[in-house]
Parts: structure tokens; sequence; C-alpha cells
């Protein structure tokens, strides 16, 4: 875990020193849980946009965008319940004065008896070899069956609590599995009290009585207010969905994770109207598409996990995470929820407006139920970092060991498709260098380095994940041939200059992948 929390950090150092992620307003000491994307940043999260947008709205012909504004009329934020219902349950330590979500302190606890669990069976299955029994090493280990019961005890008050809204019961399970605050060492506790999670501001001239009016903590309220709008407009038939990408704020109370958790973040929503009582259908449906996004940027199928929610919200009828195995623990990156016609109905009855479909083959008319993905684009950032980050051992000049950071990044999301580098600043290969990125500039993102010695180039290459450098050597001004160099492995091979747009495309382009998806 030591080993892992110092990767977490290492890649935070990382994603700050090579212009991927920085703190906000920094020259200013930073604002908590606000970040700015940098050069490589941008680049990177908006080719995860790019393959989310074009999955869901190229891919699917009943799938459309929509851009709708952050700024909504307050009532929205009622007739959701985000006013009334969206809240966290926050604890404070009266030593450290720190303040905790007390249902992640709980989740926490959790986890941490969940790996000593795994760390036992991991020691047995080395010790035991091929003859291993895991589910009889879990029957009758004590240390293990005294854990499970624990976590199992655990479980169930937790989710009790939650579902009952018991917020003193969450205080008493704290105090019970004796949790302490991570900076004080100590178990000295307030009450746990509910804390609303939206930002407000006003609109308008105050002299007049401004209207308070809310930062959207979700896109989707957009789309469902839309609706009606997309649905007449674009001839809709169920079941559609609509896509929508765009920022979300929600003033988190613990904002120590890095973009994990952000007080100003964007999100990427689909909701999807479907026939009342054909929603589990579709909730499958689309679990099992949304995890082959996932799985289709070949990052190793085993970081991802899907994790049914132990309280349902109250609009929901079924509901599971799509975790990520972070530095930290597998995490939420994504959420699928069944909705039903809560949100529909909601918006029908506080606007007095009718936003039904007309089913022509039941002849009738209904408030569409409603699947929702929502994926987090700064989430899928750091799950993105987190498996592509890597330190390798390799022989360096003079046959001495140096340390490699690399980003094996999905070839189709690298900020930099390719580096075209002359192996010398001069006779004539900067200008057939540069005319090779003038060439390809136009198909993939390219980038031109004279600076320095070639192995730094690389290495400068290798930290922020350019799959390809191209080398210009004194043989190309005779042969029209180049070496490509592959970022994973780095072989290298001689290749015609006319073959590069094609070679590099085969990898790179967001047209491999989405094939893979259909
Ligand atoms: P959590 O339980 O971690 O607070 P959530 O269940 O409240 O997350 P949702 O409301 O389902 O999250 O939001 C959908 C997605 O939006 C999440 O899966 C996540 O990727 C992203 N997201 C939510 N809150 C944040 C945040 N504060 N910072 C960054 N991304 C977020």
């Amino acid at each position: 875990m030591a080993q892992q929390a110092d990767v977490f950090k290492k890649l935070v150092a990382h994603c700050k020193e090579y212009g991927f992620v920085f703190p906000s307003s920094e020259i200013y000491d930073g604002l908590a849980a606000v970040y700015d994307y940098g050069q490589y940043g941008v680049e990177l999260k908006n080719n995860i946009k790019k393959y989310w947008w074009d999955s869901m709205v190229l891919l699917h012909d009943n799938v459309v965008g929509l851009d709708a504004a952050i700024f909504m009329h307050p009532t929205v934020w009622k007739a959701s319940g985000h006013v009334d219902a969206f809240n966290d349950p926050l604890i404070d330590n009266k030593d450290s004065k720190k303040r905790y979500r007390a249902d992640v302190l709980i989740e926490d606890l959790m986890q941490k008896i969940e790996e000593k669990i795994n760390k036992e069976i991991t020691k047995a299955k080395k010790r035991f070899g091929d003859s291993f029994d895991e589910k009889q090493f879990r029957e009758t280990n004590p240390r293990v069956i005294a854990n499970q019961k624990k976590l199992n005890e655990i479980h169930s008050r937790f989710t009790k609590a939650l579902n009952d809204n018991d917020l003193e019961e969450l205080r008493q399970i704290i105090i019970d599995y004796e949790i302490v605050d991570p900076v004080s060492g100590t178990k000295n506790w307030t009450e746990v009290r509910q804390f609303n999670l939206m930002f407000s501001t006003e609109m308008g001239s105050t002299a007049d009585g401004a209207q308070k009016i809310y930062l959207r903590p979700e896109t989707a309220q957009g789309i469902f207010v839309n609706y009606l709008n997309v649905q007449k407009t674009g001839r809709m038939k169920l079941p559609f969905g609509i896509a929508q990408i765009g920022k979300a704020f929600r003033n988190e109370i613990v904002a120590r994770q890095f973009i994990f958790r952000m007080r100003e973040f964007e999100q990427m929503e689909m909701q999807f109207f479907v026939r009342p009582g054909e929603e589990l259908k579709w909730f499958e449906y689309w679990k099992e598409k949304r995890m082959k996004w996932h799985k289709s940027l070949g990052m190793g199928d085993e970081k991802y996990r899907f994790h049914d929610h132990d309280k349902l919200a109250h609009y929901a009828n079924a509901a599971t995470d799509i975790e990520f195995k972070m530095p930290f623990g597998f995490k939420e990156v994504e959420g699928i929820h069944s909705r039903t016609d809560f949100d529909l109905s909601s918006h029908q009855e506080y606007s007095g407006k009718k936003l039904q479909y007309f089913d022509p083959e039941l002849n009738k008319n209904y408030v569409p139920y409603v699947i929702e993905t929502s994926i987090g684009v700064d989430r899928m950032f750091l799950s993105v970092l987190a498996g592509a980050y890597n330190e390798e051992e390799i022989e360096g000049k003079d046959g001495k060991k140096e340390t490699r950071v690399v980003l094996n990044l999905p070839p189709v999301l690298a900020p930099v498709k390719l580096a075209v580098l002359p192996l010398v600043k001069k006779d004539g290969l900067p200008e057939l260098a540069k005319k090779i990125v003038n060439d390809l500039k136009f198909d993939f993102n390219c980038q031109y380095d004279e600076k320095d010695s070639i192995g730094r180039r690389y290495r400068r290459q290798d930290a922020i994940g350019t799959p390809y450098c191209i080398t210009i050597d004194h043989q190309s001004l005779e042969d029209n041939t180049v070496t490509i160099r592959h970022r994973d492995t780095m072989q290298q091979e001689r290749v015609k200059i006319e073959k590069l747009r094609d070679i590099i495309a085969d990898k790179v382009s967001l047209r491999e992948v989405l094939k893979k998806l259909v």
C-alpha cells in the first residue's frame, strides 16, 4: 500500500512536471480541488472526450448530442431533488479540525479489511501452490473468518444506516470500529451532519431581487429538460438517447485526491429513454457496452470491475459503477443507473408541461423510463494515466542501469502521436524532418524536436506517452527511409517515408478502436 501511495505521489508530480495537470491559480498557492489542464493534458482530455462522443453519437443512430447551458432555472434543482437531498454526511475531528465524509471513512475501513483478507489469501496461494483451494481456505482460516465476519457486520449496518438516512448510526459505526482520524490519530469525532454540495450564485441585479441560481452539479438535468425538444425536432422514436459533455460543480467535503474528486469537473453523460418495463433489459445492455468501451483501450481487463450499489438513490431501480484499479484501490469511474421515470415525471409536475411520448405501437402516451451512463472525464483521465505510468529499469549508456519513466498510453489517446527527430542539427536533416512534420500534421498531432541527444529526446517523448519517434539520419537523405521507434518495446525499424502515414494511422486512429465496439 505504501508503495502504491508512492506511485500516486509520483504520478501527481509527473502530471505537473510534464504539462498535464496544474493546480488552479498556482501562483496564488492554488484553489482546493480545482485544477487546470496543461498542454498535454488538454490533448489527452480532448481525445478521451472524442472517443466517448464518437462511440455514443456516431456508432448509435438513435443517440444524438446536446450542449445545454450550465445555468438553469432554479426550479430544475427543486424538481430533481438536489435542493433537498443532494447531501453528503460529514463529520469533523475535533483535534485536527479536519472534515471527512462519514460514509467514506467507513468505506475505507471496509476496504482495509478486504485488503487484509486478500493478503492472507495471496500469502497462502504462494505457500500451497497449485494445490491451493481458496474456498476451503476462506472457510477454515481463523484470521480470514474473523475479518470476513467483521466486514459483513459493518457492511450490513452501513447499508441499513444509508438506506434509513440514519446519521447517528453512521457515527456509531465510526465509534464502534474505532476509526481514527488519519491526521490527528484520535477518535474525537463530532456528530454527523448533512451538507448540501451545490454551489449557488446570483443572477440579475441585486437591487430588484436577484434570483438565486445553482451551478449544475450534474449535466443530466440539461438533458431531461430538453427531452421533448430533441424528441420532437429530431423525430426520435423510443428507445433513443441524448449525450452531453460538460462541466459540473460540487462543493465536495473531502478534497484531497487530486483530480479524482474535484469541485469543478467534467462529465460525459447519456440518458437513454425507453419504454417502461424494458428498463432493466437496457440497463444490462448499457452495462455491457460501457465496460467494452473501457476495456477496448487495452489497458488490461483485470483493472476493471463492476460494483453494484449498496444504497439505491431514491430515483433508481438498479445501479452499478464501473471501477478502475487506481493506485489507491478500485474506485468508481462511471455510474450506470436505471433512473425510472423519476426525473421526467418530476419536471412534468413542477413545470406543468407534459413530457411524454406517444408510442404508436402501443397507441398510448407515457413518460419514458431512463437509463443513464455517467462518466467523469477527469476520473477517466486519472485512470488512463494511472494505468499508463511505468518506471522501467533499462540499460543505458555504458551498460549502466537507468530508470525510464514511460506513459504506456493507449496510442489512440496519446496527446502527441509522433515526434520527428533529426539525428543532428545540420546537413539538411532538420529540413527533411520539418517537411515530414508539415506533411503529417494534417493527420496527427506531431512534434518536432532537435534539442539534446537523441536518447534524451526519446526519454522526453516516453514521459508524455508519444507512441512513435521518427528519426531522420543521413541515410534518410539517400534512400528516403527513416527509423520508427516504438515507445513500448523501444524497438526500431527502418521504413519508407511514404509509408509513415499508414503505419501510424493503423495504430493511433480512433477508427480502429471504434470498430472493436460494434
Ligand atoms: P462519488 O461517490 O465518488 O462521490 P458519485 O456517485 O456521486 O461519485 P455520480 O453522481 O454518479 O458520482 O457522477 C457520475 C460520475 O461523475 C462519477 O462516476 C465520476 O466519474 C464523476 N464525478 C462525480 N463527482 C466528481 C468529482 N467531485 N470530481 C471528479 N469527478 C466526479
